[in-house]
């Protein structure tokens, strides 16, 4: 429904514009599609304004006087409180919507590596965790035969995807949150990441290392900034 331009309630079907000669049940203003301002007289109104007509609704309900008497009171639905309050729901609604599809796209992990068949044993470093020398201890036997790697940061993670890109390319992948750097595993690439002090922010996680994901070959992967570790059992 589409507002009445003198009382403002909503019983028209059709936009002011298109409601030719449609007379307003709640103020009796014949809608007029001719007239180009709120104080052009209105010859389907009898050379009423708007401007006094809506003058006159304030005051006695009707366009004018001798129309009082075929007016009635505006419905719920008309006076527009319903569809006021039908929009601002969904508007929130919208909102809502879209902060939540935010939120679970930046919940999206990591993409693991594909070819992932073969099991793996896993180890975790929970809090108990004081540093990272067990962690050092894993990557070191795994980066002394390691051929490749593959590093995944998040995107706010510039700072590690500078360092990681020192020794290796960027790899194209869909993952829109982060960047994915592939490498050869250099004598400086394992020097640069056992010499990487254990991170200091382990509010979420009690970080062994900047990175959030490591992967050496298909045999060792260190996940969640080195929480979780899974690697070849043999
Ligand atoms: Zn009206």
């Amino acid at each position: 429904m589409y507002q009445c331009l003198c009382c403002g309630c909503y019983t028209l079907p059709v936009p002011p514009e298109d409601a030719i000669a449609y007379i307003c049940p709640v103020c009796f203003w014949e809608n007029d599609v001719f007239i180009k301002s709120d104080n052009e007289p209105s010859d389907e109104n009898h050379g009423l304004t708007l401007q006094q007509a809506r003058k006159n609704y304030a005051e006695y309900g009707a366009c004018c006087l001798e129309m009082k008497q075929h007016t009635r009171r505006p419905t719920e639905d008309e006076t527009g409180e319903c569809t006021m309050l039908h929009n601002e729901i969904e508007k929130t609604l919208v909102e809502a919507g879209s902060v939540v599809t935010d939120l679970l796209a930046s919940l999206k992990p990591a993409p693991y590596k594909p070819d992932e068949e073969t099991p793996k044993e896993m180890i975790t470093f929970d809090r108990t965790e004081t540093d990272n020398s067990k962690w050092k201890t894993l990557l070191a036997e795994y980066l002394k035969t390691a051929k490749a790697f593959e590093i995944h940061c998040w995107n706010e993670e510039a700072e590690w995807i500078e360092v990681a890109m020192q020794y290796g390319t960027l790899k194209e992948s869909d993952w829109q949150y982060g960047k994915i750097i592939t490498g050869p595993v250099t004598k400086e690439f394992a020097k640069m990441l056992l010499n990487i002090p254990k991170p200091t922010d382990t509010e979420l996680e009690n970080k062994m290392t900047p990175f959030f994901n490591v992967f050496l070959d298909e045999s060792f992967s260190s996940s969640h900034y080195g929480t979780e570790i899974y690697y070849d059992g043999n």
